[in-house]
């Protein structure tokens, strides 16, 4: 019988990324089946990951007996042998499954990998690299870009708008961003309302167009 059931995630090649995302899944609960070739890879996990396997994922056999039919969601988290990344996923698309999950590592892999069809292409380094660039340049302290025209970011509050209610700071109409949400000192965070009132050594989450977001980040620096 596949290993993988109805509900869970494949995860192909066992890498830094690969192992870190079967980690993460299995700690939100999510089933996951991982697949590596290399056999020291699949030890080295063998006691954090249950439902692992070392084979080749280009051979049709592999594919079948982890259950790649029967997986919700597939991540091919192959990077850098390509051929065995572009022969994985093609194989996969040709068995009709249509939710996949494909690294890429250049931008060449990238469009191979959506010329076969994948609609959701990551490639984390080069993620990485572009918010990284908005956290050393910025003075936030995490920055997630929704699209070119959207950002979340997390930040500190500027001193201008400390100790008056959001309502009656327009911010949206001044600043182009709006405060989602808010954490002061030892509590956690909540949600923000008109009646919210920001305090030094608060930390804010605010959303808005990537530069309106930086803008407001940096008034005080
Ligand atoms: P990372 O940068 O995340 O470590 P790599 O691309 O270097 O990513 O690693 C990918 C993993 O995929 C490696 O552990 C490698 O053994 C595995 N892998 C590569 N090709 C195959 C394949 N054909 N079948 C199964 N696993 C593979």
């Amino acid at each position: 019988t596949p290993m993988a059931e109805h509900g869970a995630v494949v995860v192909i090649g066992l890498g830094r990324f690969g192992a870190s995302l079967a980690r993460e899944l299995t700690s939100l609960g999510v089933d996951v089946v991982g697949i590596d070739r290399s056999e020291a890879v699949v030890e080295a996990l063998r006691d954090e990951l249950p439902f692992i396997t070392c084979a080749d994922a280009t051979q049709d056999a592999a594919l079948a007996e982890l259950g790649v039919a029967e997986a919700s969601r597939v991540v091919v988290a192959i990077g850098s042998d390509l051929a065995a990344s572009i022969l994985t996923t093609s194989r996969i698309m040709r068995s009709g499954h249509r939710r996949i999950w494909a690294k890429a590592i250049t931008e060449a892999h990238a469009e191979i990998l959506a010329q076969l069809g994948v609609k959701q292409i990551v490639n984390p380094e080069d993620d990485m690299g572009r918010r990284l660039a908005h956290l050393i340049r910025g003075h936030m302290s995490d920055f997630l870009r929704i699209d070119s025209d959207y950002a979340i970011v997390r930040t500190q509050p500027p001193v201008r708008v400390l100790g008056q209610p959001l309502s009656a700071l327009g911010l949206r109409g001044t600043h182009g961003v709006t405060v989602i949400a808010v954490k002061h000192p030892g509590a956690g965070w909540a949600n923000t309302d008109g009646g919210t009132v920001l305090e030094a050594d608060d930390e804010i989450i605010i959303a808005g167009a990537p530069d309106a977001v930086e803008r407001f980040s940096a008034l005080d620096k």
